[in-house]
């Protein structure tokens, strides 16, 4: 079989010769009893860069002991591009959210012999589900391989918005010592009220690990969590995100990208938000509206937005969010640790050899399966498509 594998770039200065640390530490379990993956082998370090063209998710010998041909490149936008030709005759392709191949239906017609698209990784608004269903594509992804590092990126920059870590550190880089200059945007977290938008995997470990800054906490989800775990964390729920935002100073937002939440952060959403709140988005950049977003920072409607996530990826190098003001964005890394990139690696193993060896793989890995949303995907995602506007992506250049 061929398998094409879509990654992003090497580092500038070439893979590095060592790590800062030697070992990872060792997770026994995610935090809700899912075991970690669990292929029958690995044929890489855990700790190195694994999600970059050398890296190449440590599968290479994997597929070529079994006789496989795999693909790697990191040119995947346009209908030149080196992913686009190469899917043709591909029978599964691997993607990485932070360097999505987005397989528009187009570009699924195009692959007569696709049978399954991988995220490795989580989140796979890359991938049009309505296209993939409608030609029996199986969609998947590594459920819970980096939902904890981006709950750690949340935490991270909820506390460097609202105390204004960027404004103070870009003054000690420069020499300076200004400290009314450093303070006069900086506030402490304590007595907040902190929301999230979706509180699944990501979101409950976001609200777990802000409970003890001494904060209120609320949640907006579709599905109601245990009385118990309310109680724990002292949450009050709201029916509408309407009615969350109206409360808080900070709204984080965890929802898969799907019709149901594409542009859900819109400038009428963003009028209803509590004045001067921030917003911090590691989901998926479509789920709020990019102009909105820039006009609401202008007015002091917000006062900080901070996130990893755009639209398109990489962002076009003129993307207002990396010019406007009060904001925290990185590009898309939180959930591409070297940590995260170990689990993933083995995850994307894991459905491999579940695949070649007609073994089940694990509902919660499936988002589509059998022309249906099917496990996590009928669990957490809408019908249809987000991926329109994703040519964008070809106007970046490097
Ligand atoms: P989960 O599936 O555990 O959680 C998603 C939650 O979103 C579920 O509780 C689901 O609710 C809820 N949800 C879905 N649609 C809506 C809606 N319309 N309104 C309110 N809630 C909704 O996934 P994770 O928490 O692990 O990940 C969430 C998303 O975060 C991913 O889909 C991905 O887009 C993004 N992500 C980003 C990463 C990064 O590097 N920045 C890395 C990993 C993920 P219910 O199931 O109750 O219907």
């Amino acid at each position: 079989m061929k398998i094409l594998c879509v990654l992003y770039d090497d580092p500038t200065t070439g893979m590095p010769e060592s790590y800062a640390l030697e070992t990872l530490p060792v997770i026994e379990k995610y935090p809700d009893g899912m075991t970690l993956p669990t292929p029958e082998k690995i044929d890489f370090k855990p700790g190195e860069l694994l999600g970059c063209v050398s890296g190449e998710l440590g599968l290479r010998k994997f597929l070529e002991d079994a006789g496989h041909t795999l693909v790697v490149t990191s040119d995947k936008d346009g209908d030149d591009s080196v992913a686009a030709k190469e899917l043709v005759d591909a029978d599964i392709v691997i993607s990485q959210p932070f360097w999505p191949f987005y397989l528009t239906r187009q570009r699924i017609e195009s692959a007569p012999k696709l049978k399954m698209a991988i995220t490795a990784g989580i989140g796979s608004d890359h991938v049009d589900l309505q296209a993939a269903m409608d030609h029996n594509v199986d969609v998947v992804e590594v459920t819970y391989c980096n939902s904890i590092s981006v709950s750690e990126h949340i935490v991270m920059m909820i506390l460097s918005m609202v105390r204004d870590y960027h404004t103070q550190h870009a003054i000690a880089k420069s020499g300076g010592w200004n400290i009314a200059d450093a303070v006069k945007r900086s506030y402490d977290v304590e007595g907040m009220h902190i929301g999230t938008v979706a509180a699944g995997r990501i979101g409950l470990s976001a609200l777990r690990k802000m409970k003890p800054f001494d904060v209120h906490l609320h949640y907006f989800d579709r599905h109601r969590l245990s009385a118990d775990i309310e109680e724990e964390l002292n949450l009050t729920f709201h029916d509408s995100v309407e009615s969350l935002v109206a409360v808080c100073d900070v709204v984080t937002i965890n929802t898969p990208l799907h019709p149901e939440t594409e542009n859900l952060f819109d400038e009428v959403l963003i009028s209803k938000m509590k004045k001067g709140a921030y917003i911090i988005n590691t989901a998926r950049g479509k789920i709020c509206n990019r102009e909105a977003v820039a006009a609401a920072l202008e007015s002091g409607q917000l006062s900080g937005y901070a996130g990893d996530v755009w639209f398109p990826q990489p962002a076009p190098n003129d993307h207002i969010w990396r010019t406007m003001p009060h904001h925290g964005m990185t590009p898309h890394t939180s959930g591409t640790t070297l940590s995260a990139q170990a689990r993933y690696a083995a995850g994307t193993r894991e459905i491999l050899e579940c695949f070649f060896a007609d073994k089940p793989i694990r509902d919660e890995y499936l988002i589509v399966h059998g022309g249906d949303l099917a496990g996590t995907g009928a669990h957490s995602y809408s019908k249809g498509s987000a991926t329109s506007g994703s040519e964008e992506a070809q106007n970046y250049k490097k």
